[in-house]
Parts: C-alpha cells; structure tokens; sequence
C-alpha cells in the first residue's frame, strides 16, 4: 500500500524548540486512547508551547494518512521514561465508534466501522514502521526493537499505558503479529510488487468475483461476490489464474486479488 505522509512539524511545541536529538533505535507504537479518528486534532492542540508530550507521527484513522510532528531524529516525549531517548513514537489514532468507559475498556458502539478502523491504522503502521526499519537500519524482530507503549512499560522503559494492545486485542491482532508483518513488508519492499500486509480491506473491482474453496482457479467455485464491496483479507497466498490470492476473512474461500484493490 502507497504510503501517505504530510508533514505538519509541531513548530511551537516544546519538544521541537528544544530540539533534542535522537538516534533511533527503536520504534514505538502508541494508540491515542481517546475516540478521535482525526490527526489533525491532535497536530492542532500539541503544536503549542508548554505542551511536553510529543511524538514522531500520528496516522489518521479515517484516512490512514501519517502525519508527521517531529523530524525523526529529534527527541520527543511519548513513552515518559528512557524510551524517549531511543525510540521513535508514532500514535494511531481511533475510530469515532467506540465510547470509552473507565481506563482502557470501551465500548464499541459500531464493530464493523471500528474494525475498519484499527485495520486502516494498523496497514499504515506496518508501512511506515518498515519504511523507518530500512530508513534507520534497523531489525524488525531485533529484540526491543519495535515496541508497543504497553511493551515498553513491561520493559520498564515507559510509563503504565496498555496501549495499542487494549484497542487490538478483540480484532486478534497482537504485536508480535505486526513485528511479522514489518519485517515482510520490508522484505517486501526490496523485491516489487509488494503485496499489503494481513489482514487488509479491499473493494471488489468486478461486477462477479467468484470466491474459490482454495487459493487458484483449480480449486472449485464456493460461491460469487456482486456488490463490489469492502472485504477484509486475512491471508494472501500465490495460485494458479492470477498473480495473487486473498482468503476473506468470513471463511467463504479465496478471491482472486487482481480484482481487489486494497483501501
Ligand atoms: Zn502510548
């Protein structure tokens, strides 16, 4: 997936006009823990003086757009303890369907929309964390490398967050399933084309899409998707008849993915 970064630098915040430096050696994965999809909220009310928190980035979550606050190599403050001095901090933002209850239990008030959500934000920090993994040399699956808040907290380099993983866990992500998926993407940047990391949405190009029991035209017709709809892909796999196979995440089988273009 195409990677969208503006860059929206938080001029007036205190992290920025210090202008610490910081050679990455990590990265940080962070959810903003309040239901606001968008990023330019946050880039409005941080970029001000007296606010000490600041991160590298945040991603968009009606867009899936990066946001970039800080340059990469200035120090930010979004993990509050040593993890600042090593680790990039990019936050996800969140989806406007689900209302918060006490700490990090919510409830989701629309599970599909909120699902489309967290995959969006997800896609787009798999794509960025392995375009800074290859940006800044660094392993994926090294230990420590890429950390989630909650992680680093275990760690004790960062304060006692839960997050991304309070806002993953009911959609079965985890973040060793992400650490999987950079390091593909890193794979699969060197050698194109690159096929998105799972899960993924995609709309359906084709008037009549048959869903296949298995990946390839040899495995038989299970079925037929017409409304040209968003699916989510929780697997891809090569097959005969096309350059790549998508499993639907319903378990109905497999479609073809040269009429899927991921959103
Ligand atoms: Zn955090």
């Amino acid at each position: 997936m195409a990677l969208t970064v503006h860059q929206t630098y938080l001029t007036q915040n205190d992290c920025y006009r210090s202008g610490g430096a910081l050679t990455p050696q990590g990265l940080m994965l962070h959810s903003v823990g309040c239901a606001q999809p968008d990023a330019m909220a946050f880039v409005q009310s941080w970029n001000q003086p007296g606010v000490k928190a600041c991160v590298h980035g945040f991603i968009d979550a009606n867009t899936g757009a990066v946001y970039q606050t800080l340059p990469w190599t200035c120090r930010g403050w979004h993990g509050g303890g040593s993890s600042n001095n090593t680790h990039i901090g990019v936050e996800m933002c969140e989806p406007a369907s689900i209302r918060y209850t006490s700490g990090a239990n919510f409830l989701d008030q629309d599970p599909a929309a909120t699902e489309a959500a967290v995959l969006r934000t997800y896609g787009t920090a798999v794509d960025l964390f392995a375009q800074l993994c290859r940006t800044f040399s660094l392993d994926p699956l090294g230990d420590g490398v890429i950390l989630s808040h909650r992680e680093g907290h275990q760690r004790g380099i960062a304060t006692n967050h839960g997050d991304p993983e309070h806002l993953w866990s009911p959609f079965g992500l985890t973040m060793d399933i992400f650490r999987q998926a950079v390091s593909a993407a890193l794979t699969g940047q060197a050698a194109a084309p690159a096929s998105p990391a799972v899960p993924f949405l995609g709309r359906v190009t084709a008037d009549a899409l048959h869903i296949r029991s298995g990946p390839g035209t040899n495995c038989p017709i299970v079925g037929t998707i017409r409304d040209q709809g968003v699916y989510t892909i929780v697997e891809t796999a090569d097959g005969q008849g096309d350059s790549q196979w998508g499993k639907l995440k319903s378990g109905a089988g497999w479609i073809a993915l040269d009429y899927v273009t991921p959103q």
